[in-house]
């Protein structure tokens, strides 16, 4: 079995096909959509959970792929240190995901790392390297 989180991006022709619900019809793998972006007329971008047998997880990148979708894994993730961030609110400005909020009555910066698409963008942005990269 493997579980592994992808980001997806599509362009706008593929955007009307069915092809995330083939990957659980075709090749029998779960998945856990964390994150979609659809514009009209513009490409589509999906982070995915996806669960299943190792040899179906490949069929099934290798069909994604065949179809004209980019697939990329994510396979780092982004960590906060409580101790270091000070709630500058920097990050905030720069994430495009949503996965950094500020609480407005404390006005404290909180992380959702389930929101994160590992754009890296906060790590750059942070006075006191709070926010880092971990391989997993
Ligand atoms: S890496 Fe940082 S900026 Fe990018 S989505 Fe994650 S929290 Fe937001
Ligand atoms: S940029 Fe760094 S210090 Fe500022 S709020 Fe974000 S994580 Fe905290």
């Amino acid at each position: 079995m493997v579980a592994k989180k992808v980001l997806l991006r599509f362009s706008n022709s593929l955007i009307s096909k069915p092809i995330v619900y083939r990957l659980v019809k075709d090749y029998n793998l779960a998945f856990n959509i964390l994150k979609a972006q659809i514009l009209p007329d513009e490409e589509g971008e999906m982070v995915l959970e996806i669960e299943g047998d190792r040899a179906c997880y490949e069929k099934g990148m290798a069909f994604l792929k065949d179809t004209g979708v980019e697939v990329l894994n994510i396979d780092k993730r982004i960590v906060k240190d409580e101790e270091r961030c000070y709630h500058c609110s920097a990050c905030t400005v720069v994430c495009p995901s949503g996965a950094i909020s500020i609480d407005r009555e404390t006005m404290r910066v909180g992380y959702d790392p389930e929101q994160c698409i590992v754009c890296e963008l906060c790590v750059g942005t942070c006075p006191p390297r709070a926010m880092r990269v971990e391989i997993v």
